[in-house]
C-alpha cells in the first residue's frame, strides 16, 4: 500500500536522520523521496539531515514541478522521477556512503563476493560519470539499474530502490556493505569473485530479488 503525503514527508525527514546516524551521509550529502500516488516527497537540497522536519520536505509532481515545501527539492530529484517512471518504486535512496564512493572512483562494476549480490539483481554498476543533478547523471544510472535495484554512481556514491522506504534504505545499506567487504578483502589479497553458475544457484534458492523494472533503458 502507498502511503498518503503525510506519511511519506515524514518518512523522508525520518530517513535523513537515520542516514545521518548510519554514517552514509555527511551534512547535506545524499538524498531520499518516496512516491504517495502521483506525487513524490523529496529531501529539500542544501540542508542538513539531523535538521529536516515533515513540513521541509519538499513534494514534486512526476514531472518535477514542485507542489508544496518551503524549500527547492533536491537537485538530484530528476534521477529519482527516472527511477519512479521506469520502475515499481515506491521509494528512492542515494547516499554518499564512504565505501561505495570509494569503489565508484575505482571499478566498472563491482566484483560478485558474497552471494548478497544477487539480492540486488546481480553485480551492481557503476554508473558512468555526470555532473550532479544533470539529466546526464539520471541517465546513466538508468542504464545502471536495468535488472538491478542498486547501482553506484561513478566518482559521487549510490542509489538503491524499493517498493517501500524501508526495503530501498536496506538495499542502500547492503550496496555499502558490499562495497566495504570489497575494500577490506582487496586490502588481504585477491578475492575470489563468484561465478555465474554459483549466482544462478543463488537465484534458485530463492535468495534473488525481482527488479520490478517495467522496461528498459530508453
Ligand atoms: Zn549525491
Amino acid at each position: 500500500m502507498t502511503p498518503g503525503l503525510a506519511a511519506a514527508r515524514a518518512q523522508v525527514a525520518e530517513c535523513g536522520r537515520r542516514m545521518t546516524a548510519d554514517g552514509l551521509v555527511l551534512g547535506t550529502a545524499g538524498n531520499v523521496s518516496v512516491r504517495a500516488g502521483d506525487l513524490v516527497a523529496v529531501s529539500p537540497s542544501g540542508m542538513a539531515y539531523d535538521r529536516i522536519g515533515p513540513e521541509d520536505v519538499c513534494v514534486v509532481d512526476l514531472a518535477g514541478n514542485r507542489v508544496d515545501g518551503p524549500h527547492a527539492p533536491s537537485t538530484e530529484t530528476p534521477l529519482h522521477l527516472d527511477v519512479y517512471a521506469t520502475t515499481d518504486a515506491g521509494a528512492v535512496v542515494h547516499h554518499h556512503g564512504l565505501h561505495s564512493a570509494a569503489v565508484s572512483t575505482v571499478l566498472d562494476e563491482l566484483p560478485p563476493l558474497h552471494y548478497y549480490t544477487m539480492q540486488l539483481g546481480g553485480p551492481v554498476r557503476v554508473a558512468r560519470y555526470a555532473t550532479y543533478g544533470t539529466p546526464e547523471l539520471a541517465r546513466s544510472v538508468h542504464a545502471a539499474l536495468v535488472d538491478r535495484t542498486a547501482a553506484l554512481m561513478a566518482n559521487h556514491g549510490a542509489v538503491a530502490y524499493g517498493q517501500t522506504l524501508d526495503s530501498a534504505y536496506d538495499r542502500a545499506r547492503l550496496l555499502e556493505w558490499l562495497c566495504a567487504l570489497h575494500v577490506t578483502a582487496s586490502g588481504l589479497g585477491s578475492p575470489r569473485v563468484l561465478s555465474a553458475a554459483e549466482l544462478d544457484d543463488v537465484v534458485r534458492r530463492g535468495s534473488g530479488s525481482g527488479t520490478g523494472r517495467a522496461g528498459g533503458p530508453t
